[in-house]
């Protein structure tokens, strides 16, 4: 029977064994398997905490919807009643603007306002930046084909402004990344589609808004909710929390699962390979699926084939911590009416987001509690995740939100997760170098390459690159055939 050798228990990971015993089931394609995990623990960057009542998630909170593969798996895992959707008639977000929290105004699409009249009266952009923004109706579209910055396309649109106020602090919210660096077509292909189809994003979300809203109206539909009739919120999570996915896939794997377990070389045979584990000697294998961060798979497929790990080591990764701290709701001087605040990196703080947890979720806190989630590091404050000590952090974050939010009282739970190089970072030129990274992988076979570091750093693209590794190795069982 042919086996396959999964190299990190991650959300890639695990998702590819779960896949490959439900496909390998379908098909009538027996295979065995070994997933190898170096932390004691399954799961990578999804973990979940309790402190008191307090719900704490360590790196992801959510998933987006709009992605259908986290959905359908949690489906599939018997998750549906376990999903809850974002509070949204509570999504209120707010940007750091002159060290004050400004509403985000409504009608915005991906950084893009949709709508005149909330555009006009936010106070987030100056008149000459709104009047800036307004030019990209009439700037015409870039000649050049191929990849840029994201901030280079932001500037060129809608301005320096737009990019400072808004586009900068959403897209390091998503990717904490720096938007000088961040390739638009490797994160927001769509936005250079709609300047060379309509010559304006303003004009290309509004005809997709429209379009979006008469579908809606026409057919009632929507991704399919867990609860009938009610359409899915745009992000999702699970009501323990993400680590629930986690356990729940685990539930399902009945291969050869080893924790605590690292792989420290890969040997090809012919055909195959052999794994050597820091615990447990050697195994030999049908294929390897690389779903550990690109470089660590860099280090193990040096020998194998240069170029792939010198081009997997040009995936930067950044350092992040998130810091939660629990409150008593009478202890905050706001009712944290919103999802929480983004800051511009103009505005000089030490943290670059905050979410209020227990707004945006239900079951995140006790009734008489509020959670904040504040997010540190990144691409130029790296240092404050590798140098501060857990205590120092709990200050920064207080410190931060003294200045921010006027919160005074000492928290009542607190908790820090850290993600030393635990982002994959998307820099312009992206896409190609993912392109010639999978034309060399495809040479070795049986060989994947899965996870983060690829096409989609969020957990429905991850999960989505399980499935395509499965159904690749589905296609070329034949050959696995000693
Ligand atoms: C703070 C934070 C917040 C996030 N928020 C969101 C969010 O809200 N929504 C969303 O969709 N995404 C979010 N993401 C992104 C998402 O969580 C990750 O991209 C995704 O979980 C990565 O999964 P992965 O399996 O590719 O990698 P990982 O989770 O990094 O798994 C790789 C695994 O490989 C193991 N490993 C490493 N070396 C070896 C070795 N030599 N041998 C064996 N095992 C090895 C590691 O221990 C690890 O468990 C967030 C990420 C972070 C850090």
């Amino acid at each position: 029977m042919p086996h396959v050798t999964i190299i990190g228990g991650g959300i890639a990971g695990l998702a590819t064994a779960y896949y490959l015993q439900k496909k390998s089931r379908e098909n009538g394609i027996p295979f065995s398997y070994s997933l190898i995990e170096s932390a004691p623990r399954l799961g990578g960057k999804i973990v979940t905490d309790q402190v008191g009542d307090f719900i704490i998630e360590g790196g992801p909170d959510s998933f987006i919807t709009q992605k259908p593969w986290a959905t359908q798996l949690c489906r599939e895992l018997g998750l549906a009643d376990r999903l809850i959707p974002t509070n949204d008639e509570r999504r209120n977000i707010y940007v750091l603007s002159k060290g004050k929290l400004v509403p985000f105004p409504g009608g915005y699409r991906l950084t893009v306002p949709t709508e005149f009249v909330p555009f006009a009266l936010s106070p987030l952009i100056s008149p000459l930046g709104k009047l800036r923004m307004g030019l990209d109706l009439v700037i015409p579209p870039r000649r050049e084909q191929g990849d840029e910055s994201l901030a280079d396309f932001i500037r060129r649109r809608l301005g320096a402004e737009a990019l400072d106020k808004i586009a900068g602090p959403v897209m390091a919210g998503i990717y904490v990344a720096d938007p000088e660096r961040l390739s638009l077509l490797s994160t927001f292909p769509m936005f250079a589609e709609m300047e060379q189809k309509y010559g304006s994003l303003i004009k290309a979300m509004r005809v997709s808004k429209k379009s979006t809203a008469s579908h809606s109206a026409n057919n009632g539909s929507g991704p399919r909710s867990p609860v009938p009739g009610q359409p899915l919120a745009m992000f999702t999570s699970l009501r323990g929390g993400m680590q629930e996915l986690v356990e729940a896939l685990t539930a399902q794997l009945q291969g050869d699962l080893q924790l605590g377990s690292r792989v420290i070389g890969l040997r090809r045979l012919s055909p195959g390979f052999e794994v050597t584990l820091d615990s447990s000697g050697t195994l030999q294998t049908d294929a390897v699926v690389m779903a550990a961060p690109a470089f660590i798979a860099a280090g193990l497929l040096e020998p194998l084939e240069p170029r792939l790990a010198a081009l997997l080591r040009q995936i930067r990764y950044v350092s992040t911590a998130t810091v939660s701290l629990g409150y008593r709701r009478t202890d905050l001087p706001t009712d944290l009416n919103g999802f929480g605040f983004m800051v511009p990196k103009s505005e000089n703080r030490q943290i670059l987001a905050c979410t209020w947890s227990s707004t945006k979720f239900d079951h995140r806190a006790p009734a008489n509690g509020a959670l904040l989630r504040l997010f540190v590091g990144g691409d130029t404050k790296e240092h404050l995740v590798e140098t501060l000590a857990d205590e120092e952090l709990f200050a920064l974050a207080q410190a931060e939100l003294r200045a921010i939010m006027g919160i005074t009282a000492p928290p009542v739970a607190q908790r820090v997760f850290r993600w030393p190089k635990g982002n994959a970072q998307y820099d312009v030129g992206h896409l190609d170098r993912v392109a010639e990274m999978e034309q060399l992988a495809a040479a070795i076979p049986g060989l994947y390459l899965a996870g983060s570091a690829f096409r989609g750093i969020g957990l429905p693209d991850c999960i989505k690159s399980a499935l395509t590794t499965v159904e690749g190795l589905m296609l070329q069982v034949k050959t696995f055939e000693r």
